[in-house]
């Protein structure tokens, strides 16, 4: 049976990228490795240019009747004006909410040939491979109440609400487990236990679920911990578990240590096994349309695609190799060539592709 693919280029240089993804995408069709449908649709300022909104319903329709979604990146400064309600980064909101996506998982792997690009000494991240699983439909970003209001005494406050069930974080929680039974069998979970008590609760409930899970092994970090211990001995972490927040915060922290933002990809999963894949960059409007943004974030998240969503992980691991074999060419874009003679994102693209 063919999988349904959704592709949403977005805006900035997603189209740019996506571009190149679905070349390694139709390389692999081509050559017998997978069969699938591909549909193309509109998400974030583009939908908003077209459809007045940045989640149009037949974008959400055909999100839904996806095995899975391939995202380039959302917004920009021509809709920074709009409403809150209405920017493109609430299309990806919204897709998250609608499909139940509660778990973001965002790999921190450095690939030895671009050690340098790092800001930590090399032999700190040499071999670093982390993944981070984030709670991401949950806690402080979607608890009620919230708002601005104007207390008793007259003055306005912002206000609000950390807030976490004991089954939303089971479910991460289960999920992180699975996960780190196929890596390093590692996990620290992340939370503020001694301060917060929706955190004093998750903490249980991780240690709860940790009983199914006795080849884990299971340890447990205060946040602010956890920072400095991401800078100071990254190696040391296999799977981390966090919540919405706090996973936001060190996700782009350990994602900094393996020195680009062009180089990760992320998927966002639902209880089941459809995922939505994206680059864990945004739309980076300086560069768009000058076909100069690295591609591989995104055709990185093709290979967590096939890892997560489609059950083949053996031509996840080819897209894998492919990426490190241009890397091993020399082959650079402007972001990780740190000075050097740099290829555009369509000549990243091909090599790739050639490489597989
Ligand atoms: P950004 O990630 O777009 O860019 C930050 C810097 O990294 C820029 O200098 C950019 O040129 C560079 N960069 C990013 N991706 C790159 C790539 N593939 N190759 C080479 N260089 C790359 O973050 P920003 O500038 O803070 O945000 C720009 C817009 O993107 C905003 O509208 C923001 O809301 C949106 N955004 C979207 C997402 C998403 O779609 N998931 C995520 C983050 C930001």
């Amino acid at each position: 049976m063919s999988a349904r693919l959704l592709i949403l280029p977005g805006d900035g240089i997603g189209p740019e990228i996506v571009a190149e993804a679905r070349k390694v995408l139709d390389a692999l069709a081509a050559d017998g490795g997978i069969d699938f449908e591909l549909e193309t649709a509109l998400v974030g300022g583009a939908a908003i240019d077209v459809e007045g909104v940045p989640l149009p319903p037949s974008t959400l329709e055909a999100a839904r009747a996806a095995d899975a979604i391939l995202l380039g990146a959302v917004g920009g400064p021509r809709w920074e004006h709009l409403d809150i309600a209405i920017r493109p980064e609430k299309g990806l909101l919204g897709l998250r909410r609608e499909l139940g996506l509660f778990a973001n998982l965002r790999p921190a792997l450095l690939y030895p040939q671009l050690a340098a690009a790092s800001s930590l000494k090399a032999e700190v991240v040499a071999g670093l491979d982390i993944l981070i699983v984030r709670e991401l439909t949950g806690g402080i970003y979607f608890g009620q109440p919230r708002g601005i209001r104007t207390n008793d005494r007259g003055e306005r406050e912002g206000f609000n609400t950390l807030v976490y069930s004991e089954s939303e974080i089971e479910r991460i929680a289960r999920a992180a487990f699975d996960i780190a039974m196929k890596r390093d069998h590692r996990l620290c979970s992340v939370d503020k236990a001694n301060v917060l008590e929706a955190t004093e609760l998750w903490r249980e409930v991780v240690n709860r679920v940790a009983a199914d899970y006795p080849d884990v092994v299971v340890s447990h970090m205060y946040v602010d911990n956890a920072a400095m211990q991401l800078v100071r001995a990254p190696k040391q972490f296999d799977v981390i578990v966090t919540t919405n927040m706090f996973g936001d915060i060190l996700s782009d922290q350990a994602a900094m240590l393996t020195g680009s933002i062009g180089m990760l990809p992320s998927a966002s999963l639902d209880a089941g096994a459809k995922g939505l894949y994206e680059p864990i960059h945004g739309s980076a409007p300086d560069i768009a349309g000058q076909g100069v943004a690295n591609p591989l974030a995104t055709i990185l998240s093709v290979a967590m695609m096939l890892r997560y969503t489609l059950g083949r992980p053996e031509l996840a691991a080819r897209v894998e190799e492919a990426v490190s074999r241009v890397l091993d060419q020399g082959l650079r874009t402007a972001d990780i060539t740190a000075g050097a003679a740099a290829v555009g994102t369509a000549a990243m693209g091909d090599a790739v592709v050639a490489a597989l």
